[in-house]
């Protein structure tokens, strides 16, 4: 994309913590573009309204501006969104992903110095995660027990797809997993070009493949031929890693994977999800990035964020490479509990502010954010959230934990 030296981005206060994380975020951001490039460029903050606020002040939830200030500028940022309950919407964060199709929903799994962590060396976690964003059992296609839709997709399931009835009681409710060729490989596309741009070691391909062969097991088997047919040069496959090993023996193997390291080539694997989550914990170091489908990718991203303090800390991306559309946001929820105290941790937004800089090719100032988030964490200066779990540190507010990192940056 081409980026003016002002560009405007658009973003969304959001609900809860929302108003208490945004303003202190921006604050930061502006410090590190500050930093980097003087008065030569600066991000244009505009709002859009989205979630309670845009309901109280346009009577919708997502108004129709909102999705357009978003296609009009391709890339912005939103706080937190609470899910409406009975009001006809399922979630605004997946209304805003599927409208504007954002396939990837991109996570870095970055330690920062000091901060807890239930893993023994937690230096070396450096993981990016590419879920799928729009298809899997998420893409909202559910029938509810004793509804029409589900004794209409029952009895179909029955006497036109010979399922044996005893399988499915009448209460059945019904959810489909949709997974698509095409929407597997741009996800795993986009994953091996992200590990040949950075210089990353591998892609883990995680899925369930070994039990629901035909949509998880599918999207492994895309994966490896994808990787096979368009990155023939750049990538060398677990299946090939097999192959040789079948041909020519164990050593062989062995060299022609030592070699494939050698040349910088990018190392295409696969794992089930469950031995993942147990080897992520045991192993983190053995990962680099990670593409898998919508709910895995769901559970592996909360989990991996844990290794490195959490939701709080933790940002997030939705991002259509082909169109462009890029959505920065705050991996967690509103917190309710917690809205308007000044005890909600800024970071997972200052960090999806640094991941948008990035985006826009302002690669210094996003360093700055990130030099001064692992001062601030190693002075021990953190928020409520992190507090009790780090000895000897000092408790800040949201909005001093802020004024503390652009400190840093200065
Ligand atoms: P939550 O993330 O809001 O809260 C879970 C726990 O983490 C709470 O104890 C909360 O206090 C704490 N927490 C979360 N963010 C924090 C921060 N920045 N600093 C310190 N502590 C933090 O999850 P929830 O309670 O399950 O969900 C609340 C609402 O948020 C729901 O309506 C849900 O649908 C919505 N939600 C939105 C998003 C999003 O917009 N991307 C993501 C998850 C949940």
């Amino acid at each position: 994309i081409i980026v003016p030296d002002q560009p405007i981005i658009p973003f969304i206060e959001g609900d809860g913590i929302g108003k208490d994380i945004t303003e202190p975020s921006q604050r930061v951001i502006d410090a590190a573009v500050k930093k980097a490039y003087g008065t030569t460029k600066k991000l244009i903050w505009k709002e859009v309204l989205a979630g309670k606020k845009a309901f109280a002040l346009t009577g919708n939830y997502l108004p129709d501006e909102t999705l357009e200030a978003f296609k009009e500028y391709l890339v912005g940022i939103k706080g937190p969104l609470e899910t409406p309950v009975g009001e006809g919407i399922r979630s605004l964060n997946v209304a805003l992903r599927q409208t504007l199709d954002l396939y990837v929903c991109l996570r870095p799994i970055r330690w920062f110095k000091g901060v807890p962590s239930p893993v023994r060396f937690p230096e070396l976690v450096d993981m990016h995660i590419f879920r799928e964003n729009t298809e899997d059992i998420y893409a909202g296609i559910e029938f509810m027990t004793g509804d029409e839709k589900a004794i209409k997709f029952r009895d179909f399931l029955i006497n036109e797809m010979g399922v044996d009835k005893i399988r499915f009681p009448e209460s059945s409710s019904f959810g489909v997993k949709p997974v698509s060729k095409e929407g597997s490989e741009r996800l795993i596309r986009a994953a091996i070009k992200y590990a040949i741009d950075r210089e990353l070691p591998s892609v883990t391909i995680v899925h369930k493949g070994n039990i629901m062969k035909f949509t998880e097991g599918a999207f492994k088997n895309w994966g490896y031929a994808l990787a096979e047919n368009e990155f023939e040069h750049q990538t060398f496959t677990w299946k090939k890693y097999k192959q040789i090993e079948l041909d020519e023996g164990p050593d062989a193997a062995k060299t022609a994977l030592s070699k494939a390291k050698g040349m910088g080539k990018v190392i295409i694997k696969d794992v089930i999800t469950d031995a993942f989550l147990q080897e992520s914990l045991l192993h983190p170091f053995e990962h680099s990035v990670i593409a898998t489908l919508n709910l895995n990718g769901d559970y592996i991203s909360d989990q991996l964020a844990a290794m490195v303090g959490g939701i709080g800390i933790s940002p997030g991306a939705n991002i259509n490479y082909n169109s462009g559309y890029a959505i920065f946001e705050a991996t967690h929820g509103t917190a309710p509990n917690i809205a308007g105290t000044g005890k909600a941790n800024p970071g997972s937004l200052i960090l999806s502010g640094a991941m948008l800089l990035e985006y826009l090719g302002w690669h210094e100032a996003a360093e700055h954010v990130y030099d001064a988030m692992d001062h601030t964490f190693s002075k021990r200066k953190v928020t409520s959230d992190l507090y009790s779990m780090m000895e000897g540190a000092t408790l800040l507010s949201t909005s001093n934990f802020a004024d503390e990192i652009i400190r840093n940056i200065h």
